[in-house]
């Protein structure tokens, strides 16, 4: 008899967990039903700002493959609108509610790959029925936006509330349509994914592009008129706004697994081990922005929902399911995005993080260009690294710059993730061309300033 895998959540985490399952299994020995409260599955909610803006189409253009995709070529039983309420692991069964056509189905398992995803940050005062307040975490939520920017009366003013990634780029998506947006943040400056003094430069390009800048500010309640939200409201006064995002964070998406007593990490996401199983339970899988990881650096879990870790996550709970055998060894913090033409890189630990991990560590700013300084483009670009005293290792690095500035990240995550020293990188053999870089790359220059701050220290 065919075994039986169940996969609650039809996103990255879950489909790529199904696909490579099948690819090791065929149907005969394996039967793969996957459940999905929403009404897509394998979709880029990382393309929503740039559907929104309009700089591609959408919803259509974002979804990798659809169910029809994976009922027809994967031979999977595909449920759509139905959503997970129970988790019955003595009994090895899923309860589900079919959220169209009403009722509920209990079906059993072998192995479970339990794939959730995170939910927004949903504070008590953005609870409401007024309509224009929005989160944005899947294409439905992307789909209402887009559907109030465009109706009448067209609105005309923005907030975003929260200023980490998603509420920078959704500022973005807002300002390039048109509407005066403000950005309204708890913290100093937006963009707390890096150290404040890079963090700033992040500011001053929104700013100069028009979007207004609330620093230190929390939010602390909505104001409504004829059930249309009029203004945030906050120590300082209301904002009058047509339109409320949220962009505050997300949390492990683990009700169902708490419920069912998978356990949680320090964190509050899902424990796993190395092959992605959920400890002490076995046959039960879990990937993606529900779970916790291994940062490679500090040594401690982590919780850090992207994309690019719940494909590779959901890829190895798949091949270990399908009788191979893979793991996913924890992350580094490595994270690219962009405010218009500014590009923001990072990996690694922040200063505030070396030194909550306990680390002894110098910090170097290098500023530089990305191009030869005579060659026509030529824009500014700042690199920060942070480096272990007195070994020299790197712990973490930050660029802030035009083009070609994010994906310079990368060269420094790879010489973080093989522990390289800032004295090694300044050896690296980079490419150069006056197109591309000046004749000492911004990461080559950095590593020396590194290099200079850890010998003056110990002279
Ligand atoms: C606006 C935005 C921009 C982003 N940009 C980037 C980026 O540039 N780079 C990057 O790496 N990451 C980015 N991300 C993050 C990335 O989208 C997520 O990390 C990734 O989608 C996580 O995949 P997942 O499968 O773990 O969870 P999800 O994609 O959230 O999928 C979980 C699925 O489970 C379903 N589900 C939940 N509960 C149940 C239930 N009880 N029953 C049935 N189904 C259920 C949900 O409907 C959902 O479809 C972005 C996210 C957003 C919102």
């Amino acid at each position: 008899m065919a075994q039986r895998l169940i996969v609650i959540g039809g996103d990255a985490a879950g489909m790529s967990a199904a696909s490579q399952a099948r690819r090791r299994r065929d149907r005969g020995d394996l039967e793969i039903v996957v459940f999905e409260r929403g009404h897509f599955t394998s979709y880029s909610a990382c393309g929503i700002p740039y559907w929104i803006s309009g700089l591609v189409p959408g919803p259509e253009a974002l979804i990798a493959r659809g169910p029809e995709t994976f009922r027809t070529e994967y031979a999977m039983d595909v449920r759509m609108r139905h959503e997970v309420t129970a988790i019955d692991l003595e009994r090895r069964e899923v309860v589900a509610r079919d959220l169209k056509g009403g009722g509920e189905v209990r079906e059993r398992f072998d192995d479970l790959m339990y794939a959730t995803g995170a939910v927004p940050v949903k504070p008590s005062w953005a609870i409401t029925d007024a309509g224009g307040v929005f989160g944005m975490q899947t294409l439905d939520d992307g789909a209402a936006l887009r559907d109030w920017l465009d109706a009448d009366p067209q609105p005309r003013r923005a907030v975003v509330v929260g200023g980490g990634y998603i509420g920078v780029e959704i500022a973005e998506a807002l300002i390039q349509r048109g509407l005066s947006v403000t950005l309204v943040e708890a913290g100093e400056q937006p963009m707390s994914t890096v150290d404040s003094d890079m963090g700033e430069l992040v500011a001053e390009a929104m700013r100069g592009l028009g979007i207004t800048i609330r620093g230190s500010l929390p939010v602390s309640g909505l104001e409504e008129r004829d059930g249309r939200v009029s203004a945030v409201v906050t120590a300082e006064g209301p904002i009058p706004t047509d339109v409320v995002v949220m962009g505050l964070g997300v949390r492990p998406n683990t009700a169902l697994a708490e419920a069912a007593g998978l356990p949680l990490g320090p964190t509050g996401a899902i424990r796993v081990d190395r092959r992605m199983r959920v400890p002490g339970h076995p046959g039960v899988w879990a990937a993606g922005d529900c779970v916790e990881t291994l940062h490679r650096v500090s040594g401690l879990p982590v919780h850090v929902p992207l994309g690019t870790h719940a494909n590779k996550q959901g890829r190895v709970a798949g091949i270990n399911i399908g009788g191979g055998y893979a793991t996913f060894t924890g992350v580094i913090g490595t994270a690219v995005t962009k405010v218009c033409d500014l590009e923001v890189g990072r990996t690694g630990l922040r200063e505030r993080d070396a030194t909550a991990a306990g680390f002894e560590f110098v910090s170097v700013i290098a500023e530089s260009t990305n191009r030869a300084g005579y060659y026509p483009g030529a824009r500014p670009m700042t690199v920060k690294l942070i480096a272990e005293r007195p070994s020299g290792r790197l712990l973490g690095a930050q660029i802030v710059g035009w083009s070609e500035a994010a994906k310079r990240i990368d060269s420094l995550a790879v010489a973080l993730w093989n522990g390289m020293t800032v004295d090694d990188m300044t050896q690296l053999d980079l490419g150069y061309a006056p197109p591309y870089a000046p004749v000492w790359d911004p990461v080559l220059i950095a590593a020396r300033k590194a290099v200079d701050a850890l010998a003056a220290l110990d002279r």
